[in-house]
């Protein structure tokens, strides 16, 4: 918690969906708060923009959620910031339209609680956007309205005033109006608005799932019906919606609407990601490996405590690296306990995590594999020195047999351990037999190993699951591990490249 009086709410605008709408300030806010308080509108990924040791308070208004009630939330955000914390009330779109942040601003401001108003791109604007329909331009309207379709139909007078509305907005946009469509569509007509007036309904706009159905005031209800057009979505009414045909960008991109795992592989993963998401596809990135700490640091810590008899230490990755310090200065040690011994570092990245501690280590190996760090050792005579290892559980033993056959006396200690992410397997699971997945994709041998090996215990079923999902391959050695653990590979790209492939990754689903 920060100190009492420094308690704020922000209240931020977290846009329609798509991740890449929040805004700046947003962002920033979120990485400063203490308590992120959300609802569902709100795309999930925000939430990892927030400290890791935030607290995140769920108050959304799903129905099958328990949420709370308007003057709760208002009293947890005053309640919070009087309490000193930092508080982001992430909403979805723009705060102050018809997201009730008016409401929680007013309670704010009677409490004299500091608040700070960041605001969003509002679903009203941006989805429309998406769906390629300007909301004003020169040739049609000057005007627009945004509307709220949820007025209860039973309710006998409304607050809206149909038959103005009709006549002065070139365009209105209706929000929460779904439930409501018929209704919207009659009040307009009986006001005197043409039956021929375009009408569009978007659900689920600026994200991979975005579904647009148009038609006119009379047969956009039994479209919308058609489609199964479901909350949350917009309505806009007005000329403007005909320029959809042409301007329509984010559906007609190649790859909309589908749906691609990416097996993590080191670098390459986020660039092949942001080539595959500009095509249109929604990637599902799906980490193989996690990194936990061993089941006791008693082996290490010992290491540390004996630091003076080691000559070596090699290192192999830079977690190995990062938790060998951990415990140094964790015994407080530090850089300075290290002197006198030489260290060495399979890789530029391992060798840059010693940087970091102010370490240049003696040796850095050409090539990142064990047989090249024996074959660079030969420059030193390691016969009777002492040589500490710290890597991973079940990392291969040629390293330290190799340094032992050069006469060293070898220590290898456990600096951290390699799982399978239980959560994502799950996961991964419903989006398979969901069908839910268009294409999982291979970089290299062992992401198709670890992705198999996550589903050990059900192979038939995985096949099953698997039976409309194509399966990509980066390369032919990829690829014929892919085959030997029996998928069927529907793709290898003429040259190994991350670029070759996202292009025949584009063909191939363009074709089926
Ligand atoms: N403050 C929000 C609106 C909250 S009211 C904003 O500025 O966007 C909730 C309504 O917003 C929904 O019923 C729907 O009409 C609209 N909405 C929000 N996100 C949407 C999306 N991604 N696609 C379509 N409509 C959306």
């Amino acid at each position: 918690m920060s100190e009492a009086g420094k308690g704020k709410v922000y209240l931020i605008g977290a846009g329609p969906g798509d991740i890449g709408l929040l805004t700046l300030k947003g962002k920033e806010c979120l990485e400063r708060a203490d308590v992120v308080v959300y609802d569902e509108l709100a795309n999930k990924s925000f939430l990892g923009f927030a400290k890791k040791e935030a607290e995140f308070l769920y108050v959304g208004k799903k129905a099958a959620h328990h949420s709370l009630p308007q003057e709760k939330i208002n009293e947890l955000l005053v309640d919070r910031a009087a309490r000193g914390q930092v508080v982001a009330r992430l909403k979805g779109g723009d705060p102050f339209i018809f997201g009730r942040g008016g409401e929680e601003a007013s309670e704010l401001a009677a409490a004299g609680i500091p608040f700070e108003v960041v605001p969003g791109v509002t679903s009203a604007i941006a989805v429309p956007a998406y769906a390629g329909i300007p909301l004003t331009h020169r040739d049609f309207t000057a005007t627009v309205a945004l509307v709220t379709g949820h007025e209860d139909p039973t309710k006998g007078e409304s607050n809206i005033a149909w038959d103005h509305l009709a006549h002065s907005a070139g365009t209105i946009v209706f929000l929460m109006g779904v439930g409501n469509l018929s209704r919207i569509c009659s009040e307009l007509l009986r006001a005197g608005k043409s039956p021929a007036t375009p009408v569009a309904v978007i659900e689920r706009g600026t994200l991979n799932a975005q579904k647009t159905v148009a038609g006119n005031l009379e047969t956009i209800g039994g479209l919308a019906a058609e489609s199964n057009i479901r909350p949350p979505a917009i309505i806009i009414v007005g000329d403007v919606v005909g320029l959809r045909d042409k301007l329509g960008w984010f559906e007609k991109r190649p790859l909309f609407g589908r749906r691609i795992v990416v097996t993590r592989a080191r670098e390459q993963a986020s660039r092949f990601m942001t080539m595959l998401t500009e095509l249109g596809a929604e990637c599902v990135e799906f980490p193989t490996i996690e990194i936990i700490p061993p089941a006791s640091w008693e082996d290490m810590d010992e290491a540390v405590r004996d630091l003076k008899d080691f000559n070596w230490i090699v290192t192999t990755s830079v977690n190995g690296v990062g938790y060998f310090l951990e415990r140094l200065y964790a015994a407080g040690k530090d850089a300075r306990d290290l002197k006198g011994i030489r260290v060495a570092a399979i890789g530029p990245k391992t060798a840059e995590a010693w940087h970091g501690a102010g370490i240049k280590p003696d040796l850095v190996p050409e090539e990142y594999v064990a047989e090249a760090v024996i074959e660079s050792f030969k420059r030193y005579d390691l016969s009777g020195s002492s040589v500490l290892i710290p890597r991973a559980e079940e990392a291969r033993e040629i390293l330290q047999d190799g340094v032992a056959a050069m006469g060293a006396r070898v220590r290898v200690v456990t600096a951290y351990r390699t799982v399978r992410p239980v959560r994502e397997v799950q996961a991964m699971r419903e989006l398979l037999k969901e069908g839910l997945i268009d294409m999982v994709t291979f970089t290299s041998s062992s992401t198709v190993r670890n992705f198999m090996g996550m589903f050990s215990d059900e192979r038939a079923e995985l096949m099953e699951w698997m039976r409309h999902t194509s399966v990509a391959c980066i390369g032919p050695i990829t690829a014929k591990t892919a085959r030997s653990e029996g998928l069927k590979v529907d793709l290898v790209p003429e040259s190994y490249t991350i670029e070759a492939f996202a292009s025949a990754i584009r063909e191939h689903l363009e074709r089926s």
